[in-house]
């Protein structure tokens, strides 16, 4: 018997994660749409949008109006923050839980954030004592912890480091982000096997992206190491603007058949999950990268597929 939790946390990034790799920004309308519909569909924890420069980011420029749009939400709505300012957008929208980022990749930290990983940790201290102080919860990730496009192999120090960082300012919730696509199951049961015997009052996520193939095989070796949360992108959209041949997240609708068919419970509705990976499908106006969009479940009778 595979050895596998019997529940999973599953965040929807595709707000963040996968609209700003797409050319035409979704309106605040839309997104608003989306937002509401995902909370529907049962996610407790959607990614809404990032607080980053709108000129690097200006497809989620107005993260600050969904939130207020928004309002209280039974959801944890989370956002992505590079510093302090992050912190003062999400205070002033009334943004309850940010994200920091920083790779575990010096060359990728310099592309992504234009600071190497260590500037970029310093402001670190401030962003968490400001967002202590107005009572915003807390985040972190770290991107390219397995591997990078630019370094043959990232030190496992490098990645210790950063950890140490973020338990030394008082994050214990931190995410490993495969932003480069270039984990390989093996290592992913590795290292999830090492964090957490090595740090076991961290709160884990994963974020894996499909650009080699691999993302739910990754998942399924994190989930046997015991892993229980994981980000996913509606209709598999996604993808760092800043990774060469970068492509998206492991895709909602692909992990929630996958984890239905297994009796693993996500409280999260396949249905619902498909019609906003259609909807988006539609709005993006490509082709996207969900199996299950593409094939449906192969029951006769199935609704039609696009
Ligand atoms: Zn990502």
């Amino acid at each position: 018997m595979m050895k596998l939790p019997s529940s999973i946390t599953l965040c929807e990034v595709g707000l963040r994660d996968g609209l700003q790799n797409e050319k035409t920004p979704f309106s605040t309308e839309r997104k608003l749409w989306l937002a509401k519909k995902l909370v529907e569909a049962g996610f407790s924890v959607i990614e809404l949008g990032s607080f980053m420069s709108p000129k690097a980011v200006p497809q989620l420029a107005d993260t600050d109006e969904l939130y207020r749009q928004m309002g209280e939400s039974p959801a944890e709505l989370r956002a992505l923050i590079a510093n302090l300012k992050g912190v003062e957008r999400a205070i002033a929208c009334g943004c309850r839980k940010v994200k920091l980022n920083v790779s575990a990749s010096r060359a990728h930290n310099l592309a992504n954030l234009n600071k190497t990983p260590q500037e970029s940790m310093e402001g670190f201290a401030a962003c968490a004592q400001a967002a202590r102080e107005a009572g915003i919860a807390l985040s972190g990730s770290i991107s390219m912890p397995f591997a990078s496009p630019w370094e043959e192999k990232i030190p496992l120090e490098d990645v210790i480091a950063i950890v140490d960082t973020y338990l030394s300012i008082g994050v214990e919730e931190i995410s490993l982000s495969d932003t480069s696509g270039m984990a390989v199951p093996s290592q992913v049961y590795e290292m999830c096997t090492l964090m957490q015997q090595r740090y076991p009052q961290v709160t884990w996520w994963m974020h894996f992206h499909n650009t080699r193939g691999l993302g739910i095989a990754n998942m399924m070796a994190a989930m046997e190491a015991g892993i229980t949360r994981f980000d996913t992108s509606f209709a598999g959209l996604g993808g760092c603007p800043f990774v060469p041949g970068a492509a998206g997240n492991i895709a909602t609708e692909d992990v929630v058949y996958l984890l239905d068919r297994m009796g693993i419970s996500t409280g999260i509705n396949f249905d619902a999950v498909m019609e906003i990976g259609k909807q988006v499908t539609e709005w993006v106006g490509h082709p996207t990268d969900s199996y299950l969009l593409r094939a449906g479940t192969g029951m006769c009778g199935e609704a039609s597929k696009h």
